[in-house]
């Protein structure tokens, strides 16, 4: 079972990118997240989600975390616009954590991906209570989802705000945001490529994560100082 563990902050940024604040208060999962995937079942993004997948589980496994994206079980798309369109603007109105929608209801996964087709602001959001997350998608048909490389990062940024990442203020690394200048355009490459963790946010991850074992190894390890 996932359980929430700690609050997370969240904050609006430009238009496309939703961003949460400094990870002054981080989100750990225990044991693996498991993925609902809303999409139309030709969507040209489906295969940037798995791909975010593999990127953030090599992340966690890297950083000793016994926690994974697990299973993903694809859905249609199905009637869910309306209802993302209202929640956008929710986004855009208030910093406030969104009243839990309907269309999720009962929904045993823990996490749902959903890649819109609508020029919406993308948004992720978090029901702590509920130990349930959204990560929603604004159409790739619009600037700057557009450009090539783009959507691919900003799944996988969106994914590092879920495991309790905030923003740094580098621009060629794939966390950073405001309040620091810089934009979803910046992930714009010729070549499909993640943009790297800072070692700081690979720190936080062993941090939140870190394999209790692992610790006690460390700890039985180091020399006495007698
Ligand atoms: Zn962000």
């Amino acid at each position: 079972m996932i359980r929430r563990l700690l609050k997370t902050l969240l904050v609006m940024s430009a238009p496309g990118f939703i961003l949460f604040a400094a990870p002054a208060s981080p989100a750990p999962w225990n044991g693996a997240i498991d993925i609902c995937l809303c999409a139309a079942v030709d969507d040209r993004r489906i295969p940037l989600v798995y791909e975010a997948i593999r990127f953030w589980n090599a992340a966690l496994a890297e950083a000793g975390a016994p926690l994974q994206f697990g299973a993903v079980h694809q859905r249609p798309l199905s009637e869910l616009e309306a209802a993302l369109t209202q929640m956008s603007a929710g986004k855009l109105r208030s910093h406030e954590t969104l009243p839990y929608p309907s269309f999720m209801g009962d929904m045993e996964h823990d996490l749902l991906i959903i890649l819109s087709d609508a020029d919406i602001v993308s948004f992720t959001e978090h029901w702590e209570e509920r130990s349930r997350a959204v990560i929603v998608i604004k159409s790739d048909k619009v600037h700057p989802l557009s450009l090539p490389n783009v959507t691919r990062n900003v799944i996988a940024h969106e994914m590092g705000h879920i495991i309790g990442l905030g923003h740094n203020s580098d621009e060629t690394r794939l966390m950073c945001g405001r309040p620091a200048p810089c934009r979803p355009e910046d992930f714009a490459s010729s070549q499909p490529r993640f943009l790297p963790l800072t070692e700081e946010e690979k720190n936080l991850l062993r941090r939140l994560y870190g394999n209790s074992e692992e610790q006690a190894e460390l700890l039985s390890s180091t020399p006495s100082t007698e």
